[in-house]
């Protein structure tokens, strides 16, 4: 301090100056009063080891706020004008077909086998030392959780009818990356906890799939190659469709198409209807160039057990149709519900309507109803929804009966019933004619099948050799015969033997 000059009063430190001073005293373990005889606060500030420390990584936070914001947005940049997106959700029928295809394909990407739980774990295994390129080595890195893998079950029907289980692995929820056709694809799936398919209750789910844009044109070819797989495996099965809440849901697995041949009906009946059937699905141009609505509906009706819906279940097979059932004296099935059900029916599916005397039961509006009876089918609401079927697609209706008495002509009218069958009791035809499907082999000259053909004509079954039926009253099922000949197969007389059974099951 100049000793000579004049002395200058010390610098009264503002409140903060001391804050600052005294931590600074208090830091350095100086303790010291007053001004510092000229220094700032700058330099005070500067001079601070810990100040400038913080000082310089607030700016890097800054900096690298800054920094991500911006790479943020040239990724996004990049991401738009260079990826492309595709989204699947839950509801879409490819979703399924999706994952499916994606475990197939990456089965065969890394083992060539076809997929089981076994191969899958394996291959999960095998993902990580096998041979693969820095890129997807790469990627891998940065995709966790792309070998999740969600397990599904499905009930798988064997020649023989026995229902085996199976399990197959496919693509959990995650993140995925996919190598198709030198394209790299991302695939992410996302289940949301919080909200659901309000219709099947499943929780939501979404397949993104991401690639280049200049690959864009791959997903065409993976969507075609994923329905090839799916159709190869509903390849000689029906499906059948029931109604869940107020959509139509897949139920259990797809059966193997029951042939045709299966079915046995009166003489020509048959073939009456499976003509028509086709005539009809090759009149789409008729029915548009007049404006009416393309649609078709049969009334089978008979006593139960008489093959009605094996049948239809046949019939779908031969067309390569589906069926949805729906049963109309299931209880809450309102007429809102059927009408919405009938529009929304998928593509190439027979409609078969179940017990449809249920609604002429029940011919009262709902409105002016109480409770529980109110909440079945009407006739009027049964007839609204056959008169509303429109599709672009053809739609073809099967109603069945076993209470023909009950059958309103309302009803039978062009455009709701087309054609009526009666599909009765067994006749000497269809008896013969199930014979054959059972024993043929063991009796080439039909010697067994005239004893027991006589044999039922005696019992006042069927028709005799003249076509006389000794007791119109008496009748036998062809579901009963079948029990029959199934119960004693390949055992000829002791069918013939138990004829006698067959006149219990008579039906009123
Ligand atoms: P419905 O619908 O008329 O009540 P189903 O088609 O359900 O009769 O037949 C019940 C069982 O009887 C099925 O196992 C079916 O195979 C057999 N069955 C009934 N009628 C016939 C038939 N006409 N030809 C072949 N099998 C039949």
């Amino acid at each position: 301090m100049d000793t000579n000059g004049p002395i200058k009063p010390p610098e009264t430190p503002s409140p903060t100056e001391l804050i600052l001073q005294q931590k600074k005293d208090a830091l350095q373990g100086l303790p010291q009063v007053g001004g510092d005889g000229g220094d700032g606060i700058l330099a005070q500030l500067s001079s601070n080891p810990f100040f400038t420390a913080g000082f310089g990584l607030a700016g890097l936070g800054a900096a690298a706020t800054f920094a991500q914001r911006g790479f943020k947005r040239s990724a996004d940049l990049i991401r738009r004008r260079m990826l492309v997106d595709v989204e699947i959700n839950i509801k879409d029928d490819s979703y399924p077909w999706f994952l499916q295809w994606m475990t197939v394909y990456q089965q065969s990407q890394l083992n060539g086998r076809a997929p089981s739980v076994a191969a899958a774990a394996a291959a999960a295994a095998a993902a990580s030392s096998e041979k693969i390129g820095w890129m997807e080595r790469l990627l891998r890195k940065f995709t966790p959780g792309m070998r999740q893998l969600s397990i599904q079950t499905q009930k798988v029907e064997h020649a023989n009818g026995a229902i085996q289980t199976q399990f197959t692995l496919i693509p959990g929820p995650g993140k995925h990356i996919l190598r198709y056709k030198n394209a790299f694809v991302f695939v992410n799936r996302v289940r949301e906890s919080s909200s659901r398919d309000m219709q099947s209750g499943r929780p939501w789910e979404t397949v993104t799939l991401t690639t280049l844009y200049s690959h864009r044109h791959i997903f065409e070819e993976m969507f075609s190659e994923a329905h090839a797989v799916a159709a190869k495996s509903h390849e000689g099965k029906t499906r059948i469709y029931n109604s869940w809440g107020a959509e139509w849901s897949q139920f259990g697995h797809p059966r193997r198409k029951r042939p045709l041949t299966s079915v046995i009906l009166d003489e020509g009946v048959k073939e009456r209807i499976v003509e028509d059937v086709r005539d009809f699905l090759d009149s789409g141009k008729w029915y548009y160039d007049r404006g009416i609505p393309y649609r078709r509906g049969y009334l089978l009706h008979g006593p139960p057990g008489s093959g009605k819906s094996s049948f239809i279940q046949a019939l779908a097979g031969e067309l390569d149709y589906d069926i949805a059932i729906l049963n109309l004296s299931e209880r809450g099935l309102t007429d809102d519900r059927l009408n919405h059900l009938l529009t929304i029916i998928p593509n190439r599916t027979l409609v078969l309507l179940e017990d449809v005397d249920a609604a002429f039961s029940n011919r009262r509006t709902q409105t002016e109803e109480d409770g529980y009876r109110g909440a079945n089918v009407t006739f009027s609401g049964l007839l609204n929804a056959l008169d509303g079927v429109a599709s672009a697609e053809e739609r073809i209706i099967f109603l069945t009966t076993n209470h023909a008495d009950r059958l309103d002509e309302a009803l039978v009218r062009p455009g709701r019933v087309d054609m009526t069958v009666r599909l009765g009791e067994a006749s000497r035809y269809q008896v013969a004619a199930l014979w054959d499907r059972f024993y043929s082999e063991f009796d080439a000259n039909g010697v067994y099948k005239d004893r027991f053909l006589d044999r039922l004509a005696g019992l006042g079954l069927i028709e005799d050799r003249d076509g006389h039926k000794a007791d119109v009253a008496k009748t036998v099922s062809t579901a009963a015969l079948q029990g029959l000949f199934l119960y004693n197969k390949g055992d000829m007389e002791r069918a013939i033997k138990s004829a006698d059974s067959l006149a219990q099951s008579i039906y009123h």
